[in-house]
């Protein structure tokens, strides 16, 4: 991944309002103006890319030809239906089912979208799993991902600082992680705004329209995702949250837009009972548990598969616009919610239900700082150290430096949940341009402390954050 640092990224005023009524006579609909984007149309699809790859290597992918080409078929015909001011250079939309129950969907920057298997047999008709699809595509095609991204909300992890080192070493947080989480950086660009929510619901039916499906179905799906959620709330709707009176706002929109022809296949019905024919789909728990896995990751039972140790090449990332760092080559970034993760292979493990690394840094952002460094780094360890009663330091807090700045870092002492095992964890911060703290954790068992240490320290000495 490429892409160059900038400065201020995040400090930048919310954009105003970007949805205009046109009057422009015989135009009825809705216009839409993307807001601000300090990405590039390339950035969206190196994001998606890696993103994508992640996804299809953690989630079971359905793989069944038939159910895939109808869903490409019915996807290709949406994408036909984009304004033509929206068809962005190098975008390309694909389209894959997961093999998961729970109704969900989502779409990555620059075009790959995943259904899940569920969201097709809870649809009763086809314009309402394309009315799911439309909305998605009317996310990427307005580049919501890196439009929040660039107005900094990507980064405000600092609610969830605890259960990061939680996940990290082990407990009970990251059983939270493995079932709440997204994979790698998708969790960025998966939460949406209840504005952009409304702008993907009126794009959508848009959309729709002139692809031949009714938009009215688009609102009756959600009415069925909400409907079918279960005790927690359906998960499609924790990143896709209502708009006020969404219902209401999509049939006024309708009311606006001529359905040009009718695109049904008239597939739905066999495909529906092709998909209800196969075996179960997975749970969300049977996935987060890695039962449902098609890569094996690490190793069961109370012991700890091989991990070889930190390449001395370092592969660069630029995760974020205003951060870039470099990790060992064999590293990878991995599935781990709400933080950037990167850990060696068999580094990320899976035993007795339980997710939990055991080598490994882990790069987030904490809220709300008081401006010294020190003070927010003791409430920073105290967060941690209340949720993990084994974890505590190992050695006084001292100076370092961390990206070229002024930085602390604190050695610590844990029992992985996991291993039973000692384990060596440091916290390294520094202060960002506007208060908030960068953090760095690193793990690895304690007997390879040494070997480890010595990556943290290169990956701490090679942050370059471009933030003031
Ligand atoms: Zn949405």
């Amino acid at each position: 991944m490429t892409g160059r640092l900038s400065a201020h990224p995040y400090t930048r005023a919310l954009a105003a309002l970007v949805v205009t009524l046109s009057a422009a006579a015989g135009d009825a609909q809705t216009k839409i103006a993307p807001d601000p984007n300090r990405y590039s149309l390339q950035q969206d699809v190196e994001l998606g890319q890696e993103a994508a790859g992640e996804a299809r290597r953690q989630l079971p992918m359905l793989d069944d030809d038939r159910v895939d080409d109808y869903v490409e078929n019915v996807g290709a015909h949406l994408v036909s239906a984009i304004p033509a001011e929206l068809r962005h250079a190098g975008f390309r939309y694909t389209f894959d089912v997961i093999n998961q129950k729970e109704i969900n969907a989502f779409a990555l920057p620059g075009g790959p979208m995943f259904l899940n298997r569920g969201m097709m047999e809870a649809a009763r008709t086809e314009a309402q799993m394309a009315g799911v699809m439309a909305h998605e595509i009317a996310h990427v095609a307005l580049r919501h991902g890196t439009a929040q991204a660039t107005k900094g909300q990507k980064f405000q992890i600092g609610a969830v600082a605890g259960q990061i080192l939680g996940a990290i070493v082990g407990g009970a947080a990251g059983t939270a992680i493995s079932q709440g989480s997204q994979f790698g950086l998708g969790a960025y660009f998966l939460k949406y705004g209840r504005e952009y929510e409304r702008q993907a619901d009126l794009l959508g039916a848009q959309m729709m329209a002139r692809a031949g499906y009714d938009p009215r179905e688009m609102a009756n799906m959600f009415k069925i995702i909400q409907a079918e959620g279960g005790r927690s709330g359906p998960e499609w709707l924790s990143s896709h949250p209502n708009p006020a009176n969404r219902s209401d706002m999509i049939a006024k929109e309708a009311a606006l837009l001529r359905v040009q022809g009718d695109a049904n296949t008239g597939q739905f019905a066999s495909i529906q009972s092709r998909l209800r024919g196969m075996s179960p789909a997975y749970t969300a728990e049977q996935i987060a548990k890695g039962q449902a896995r098609r890569r094996p990751v690490g190793t069961s039972g109370r012991t700890v598969v091989n991990v070889d140790p930190p390449s001395s090449r370092l592969r660069t990332y630029t995760p974020t616009e205003f951060l870039r760092v470099s990790i060992p080559a064999n590293w990878e970034q991995l599935d781990a919610g709400d933080a950037l993760t990167y850990a060696p292979d068999g580094g990320f493990i899976e035993a007795n239900g339980q997710t939990a690394f055991t080598h490994g840094v882990q790069i987030g952002i904490a809220q709300g700082g008081s401006g010294d460094l020190r003070r927010d780094t003791q409430q920073l360890l105290q967060t941690f150290t209340r949720g993990n009663p084994d974890l505590r330091a190992a050695g006084g807090t001292r100076r370092d430096t961390i990206g070229g700045r002024a930085g602390l870092t604190t050695p610590l002492r844990n029992v992985s949940e996991v291993t039973g095992q000692p384990e060596y964890v440091t916290l390294s911060t520094t202060q960002l341009g506007d208060g908030r703290v960068l953090y760095l954790i690193g793990v690895a068992p304690e007997n390879e402390a040494r070997t480890y240490e010595s990556a943290f320290r290169r990956v701490r000495q090679s942050l370059q954050i471009a933030d003031r």
